[in-house]
């Protein structure tokens, strides 16, 4: 039974771990087949060594979801010195030359201009931060231009180096009872009363078991990553429809993807979405290493642990029955796993939008500190990492405060 430990994840911050309660029996199905295939049971995943199958950690106290609003905002939001405005969205960032000095944003139908006597530290996401950027006249000059925006810096890297979790479905049909049978009336209200008795069970959980797999033994750290999911789903165009029987989703990602894509602004209007060029698998590397998952996610539904389980292969399913039919498969079915990140990469080259400390170059008083500054996706998921941005970000504003 894995524990916090002082050596791999610490046990006095802000936000709890656990091991997820009341996983699924099948759940414990896949570490034996993932076993079986060679992948050993690493309760201790997020420690020294990665590799190896594990039911899955999660933010959570009691079953209860410990979010960055609860860990950290909670607890302070009675602060003199801290003013929480909810229902309001930043338009851009105001510039007097190549200085921030404040923050546009509407209200309740109304534009404001809050004015920053000392930083400005933009936190909107990978994909908001190099929009507001943009918007702000910090990014590529020729979109900048396109789109009538003064220029403040121009910087190419604003939006480039988008990153992903490429990810494929590998979906197999089962003769015991999953989420797809309870979506709705009894069996959803007995999940949801497991929860309020026990802070347990499907209510608190999407994804009871995870892998880090090494899809060859002779690399130095594992390729793919699995979700391991009790139901099944199709994409349709009107959108997911869960499958009418009971299913279970193993779902291989690229760790370290080597695919770059980028986003940009479609206009100077704060209201309309970037044009998102994901790109996820325009690197071959990233395209084999997927397919070598879903033959891996394959083989552990074909697993003597699952055999008693299994009644057939839902996804990528017996139509795909050629290497070439499932690459083309793979091209065609792959998607993200909400994994955005990298788009105002740091760094100390041309490419780089944020010096080591987070600044934004080129302008002063303005820092971006969350996901977008990701230099290079890691291997697994990245909310821990957004927070220990924040946590890093926040230890630099405070040293550079103290520095004046
Ligand atoms: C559906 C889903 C499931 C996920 N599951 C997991 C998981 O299981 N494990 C994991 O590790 N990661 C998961 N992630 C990823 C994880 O949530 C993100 O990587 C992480 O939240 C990124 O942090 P961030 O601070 O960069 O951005 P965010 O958490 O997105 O924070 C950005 C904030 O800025 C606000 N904002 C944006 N634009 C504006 C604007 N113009 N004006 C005002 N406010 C603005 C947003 O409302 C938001 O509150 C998931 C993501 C999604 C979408």
């Amino acid at each position: 039974m894995w524990a916090p430990s002082a050596t791999s994840n610490g046990n006095s911050g802000p936000i709890r771990i656990a091991p997820t309660r009341g996983a699924h029996r099948l759940a414990g199905v896949f570490l034996d087949a993932m076993r079986e295939l060679g992948t050993p049971t690493n309760p201790a995943y997020n420690g020294e060594e990665q590799t190896g199958a594990s039911i899955t950690h999660v933010n959570q106290s009691g079953g209860w979801r410990q979010s960055a609003a609860t860990g950290y905002l909670k607890p302070v939001r009675h602060r003199a010195n801290l003013k929480i405005l909810t229902d309001a969205s930043v338009r851009r960032i105001a510039t007097t030359g190549k200085r921030a000095t404040g923050v546009e944003f509407s209200r309740g139908g109304r534009v404001e201009v809050a004015r920053a006597r000392g930083e400005i530290i933009l936190s909107a996401s990978a994909i908001n931060s190099p929009k507001l950027l943009m918007l702000s006249g910090i990014g590529p000059g020729s979109v900048l231009a396109r789109h009538g925006i003064d220029i403040v810096h121009d910087n190419a890297g604003v939006g480039a180096n988008l990153q992903e979790h490429a990810c494929a479905h590998v979906v197999g049909l089962v003769n015991v009872r999953t989420s797809n049978l309870d979506t709705g009336g009894l069996p959803a209200l007995l999940h949801a009363a497991r929860f309020a008795l026990f802070g347990a069970g499907q209510a608190t959980y999407v994804a009871p078991a995870i892998a880090f797999v090494k899809t060859r033994p002779e690399l130095d750290y594992p390729d793919i990553q699995f979700h391991f999911g009790v139901y099944g789903y199709d994409f349709t165009p009107e959108g997911v429809r869960m499958l009418d029987r009971p299913a279970v989703t193993l779902q291989p990602n690229v760790n370290r993807s080597r695919s770059r894509g980028h986003l940009e602004i479609r206009s100077a209007d704060p209201d309309q979405a970037p044009a998102i060029h994901p790109n996820m698998l325009g690197d071959p590397h990233d395209l084999e290493t997927l397919v070598e998952g879903v033959k891996y996610g394959q083989r552990v539904l074909r697993s003597k642990a699952f055999a008693p389980f299994v009644v057939g292969e839902h996804k990528p399913g017996p139509a795909v029955a050629t290497e070439e039919a499932l690459v083309d498969h793979v091209r065609h079915a792959a998607s993200g796993v909400f994994h955005p990140c990298g788009t105002c990469k740091m760094g100390i080259d041309a490419a780089a939008v944020v010096d080591p400390a987070l600044r934004v170059i080129g302008v002063e008083g303005l820092r971006v500190i969350d996901s977008s500054i990701i230099p290079q996706i890691p291997s697994g998921n990245i909310n821990a990492i957004s927070l220990a941005i924040g946590e890093k970000g926040a230890d630099l504003v405070l040293k550079g405060a103290r520095a004046v």
